[in-house]
């Protein structure tokens, strides 16, 4: 029988070596995960025990919008805690209030009842499981490159292949493609009536019974699966057509919201409101964890009259929703919706340069801070430099690239053949210029 030992014993080697022993990690072989024991961070940094500095070009999984440990964000849930740690979630209570309140007027259209969640599968969960009650129809529409969460019902309608290990998974989900412009699933050159949206929909529904159709859940700017922008009019298009047969439209803002494409959400970029946007990282930047989904006024009419069929202890934990609205008050004071848009151009116009050296990047996109780096064998085949094997995190050269980034002290993270560019959106034009200088270096791996 051990005993929960003196902080001064935990040396770096410990963590190590008890993290692997005891800790399982997150879509691994437990056999081959030797984490990186860090010792703390501060804005757009985080450093091991032996001081190495590493310039987190990733936020910790696309979360920590307002980097590491900001100092506002910290007070806000030390006062918190020392107000009222806890209150079930049947009682009315003042963080979770004030964050709902605030979030009906910072969301788009007339968003405006949320119920608050654990994160952002939670919030998936939710939406589709209230889509289904509020139209009383059973089948969900979702896209193949989607990552919405590993949750039972969230991973249905992932599309990626961590679902594989997950099938059969929840009845009644129905894929379609994704708007991928620069490498169209269906081979058409620009445009094309998948990556228009509706025409592609349309179809689709014409062999689904479009009366049996509850929702259609799109993440609005593709994350995980490789930073897919839609072409403009494409949300307008699946809006009309949902509109058109009574399908509730559910936008999973979860890693693209609160600023991270330069604007509060990314459906602002479009003008486009969903009947329901789900949400989480951002939200609160993760500092405790915290999911919202925001429903429009005609869902909350139809929740006055009937029964809200879900619950969580920890729904508007009082913790996570007071770091919400500190977060969401830091954010407005400090313009971290400007900075990112504007550390976003930079980044854009330095990556842009990069692309004229290295023939090994095919394509460059991204608004804000939220930017994928494409990389392929030949320009004109747009040949993947890895190929998609359906295992997830990226291969050599890929992964190489990766490693050789974090050696010089640069953290970022690959999907296949995209490199993902989403520090955090407080962070200034030196570390850009420093993350790019890095990257021009490591990019020789693939040219
Ligand atoms: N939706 C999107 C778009 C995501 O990127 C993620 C996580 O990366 C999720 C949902 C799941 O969120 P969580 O891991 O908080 O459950």
């Amino acid at each position: 029988m051990t005993t929960i030992e003196q902080d001064d014993v935990w040396t770096a080697d410990r963590i190590r070596a008890a993290d692997r022993d005891y800790v399982i990690h997150s879509w691994s072989r437990q056999g081959a995960v030797n984490a990186l024991p860090v010792a703390g961070g501060s804005g757009a940094w985080f450093w091991d025990h032996d001081g190495n500095r590493y310039l987190d070009f990733q936020s910790q999984l696309v979360n920590l919008n307002l980097g590491h440990q900001h100092p506002r964000l910290v007070a806000a849930i030390q006062e918190q805690a020392a107000r009222l740690c806890y209150i079930g979630p049947g009682f009315a209570e003042r963080s979770r209030a004030e964050l709902a309140e605030a979030l009906a007027h910072l969301t788009p259209g007339d968003l405006t009842m949320s119920f608050f969640t654990t994160g952002g599968a939670a919030a998936n969960e939710n939406a589709i499981r209230l889509a289904r009650h509020v139209t009383d129809r059973d089948k969900v529409i979702a896209r193949y490159r989607s990552y919405h969460g590993a949750t039972a019902g969230a991973m249905s309608l992932t599309g990626d292949p961590r679902r594989w290990a997950a099938e059969p998974g929840l009845p009644g989900v129905v894929r379609m493609f994704d708007p991928y412009t620069y490498r169209c699933p269906a081979g058409h050159p620009d445009p094309c009536p998948v990556c228009t949206g509706g025409p592609h929909l349309e179809e689709i529904l014409r062999y689904e019974d479009p009366g049996r159709v509850a929702a259609v859940v799109v993440e609005t700017v593709t994350g995980t699966n490789g930073l897919i922008y839609p072409p403009d009019g494409y949300l307008r298009s699946l809006r009309e057509v949902c509109d058109r047969y009574g399908i509730l439209l559910i936008f999973d803002e979860v890693m693209a919201g609160f600023g991270r494409t330069g604007e509060w959400f990314a459906c602002d970029h479009w003008g486009v409101v969903p009947d329901i946007l789900t949400t989480a990282k951002g939200l609160n930047s993760g500092y405790v964890p915290l999911g919202a989904m925001t429903v429009s006024a005609a869902i909350g009419d139809w929740l006055r009259d009937n029964h809200f069929w879900g619950g969580l202890t920890y729904a508007g934990h009082p913790l996570a929703c007071a770091s919400g609205v500190a977060s969401l008050k830091i954010m407005k004071d400090e313009d971290v919706v400007g900075n990112a848009r504007r550390q976003g151009e930079l980044l854009g116009s330095r990556l842009a340069e990069l692309a004229e050296r290295h023939p090994s990047i095919g394509d460059v996109r991204g608004r804000g801070l939220f930017y994928g780096v494409e990389l392929v064998t030949d320009r004109a085949t747009r040949e993947p430099l890895v190929p998609f094997n359906g295992k997830g995190a990226a291969a050599e050269p890929v992964s190489r690239i990766v490693k050789e980034a974090m050696r010089r002290g640069l953290y970022l993270s690959a999907n296949f053949n995209v490199l993902r560019l989403t520090p955090p959106l407080v962070i200034d034009a030196e570390e850009i210029g420093l993350a790019v200088e890095i990257l021009d270096d490591v990019l020789g791996i693939a040219d």
